[in-house]
């Protein structure tokens, strides 16, 4: 396993589209691996592989309910809405606040390429979201309805 570098807020490639993942096999186990080491070197909660700047439908996330893996992740439905406060590995040193579904289910495949279904809700839910974003290259800076001043 490597810490890869994290992609910054300015760089083009955090905008851009992430495309779907047609092979399961060991270049992409490495990439998985690579990004929950970089995740939790960073103290993340998620991580997108465009942040890693690899243009592949493909997150991680650990919200403190353990560790999953998400490959061509698709939102299936939400529930209500959360406004909370947010923050991105890509965008260092910086917060604000969002209005997020309350609860999100996805339907993603696992590193083997077999369908799963998750629900997320509060914190989970929000990541859920946000990193599902990242792979259509928008960044919860685009979301914020409040920004947070730290003094
Ligand atoms: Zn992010």
């Amino acid at each position: 396993m490597a810490i890869r570098n994290i992609v910054k807020i300015g760089d083009p490639i955090l905008a851009k589209t992430s495309r779907k993942v047609e092979k399961f096999d060991a270049r992409l186990w490495q990439l998985l691996d690579d990004m929950k080491e970089t995740m939790y070197h960073a103290n993340g909660v998620g991580l997108a592989a465009v942040q890693v700047g690899i243009l592949r439908r493909v997150i991680v996330i650990d919200c403190g309910d353990g560790y999953i893996e998400l490959i061509n992740p698709e939102i299936i439905s939400t529930e209500g809405e959360q406004i909370g406060e947010e923050g991105c590995l890509s965008v260092p040193g910086e917060s604000g606040i969002t209005c997020r579904p309350a609860v999100v289910r996805v339907k993603a495949q696992d590193r083997n390429g077999k369908w799963c279904i998750y629900k997320g809700e509060e914190l989970k839910a929000r990541c859920f979201s946000h990193e599902i974003d990242h792979l259509d290259g928008i960044l919860y800076t685009q979301k914020v309805i409040k920004k947070e001043i730290s003094e």
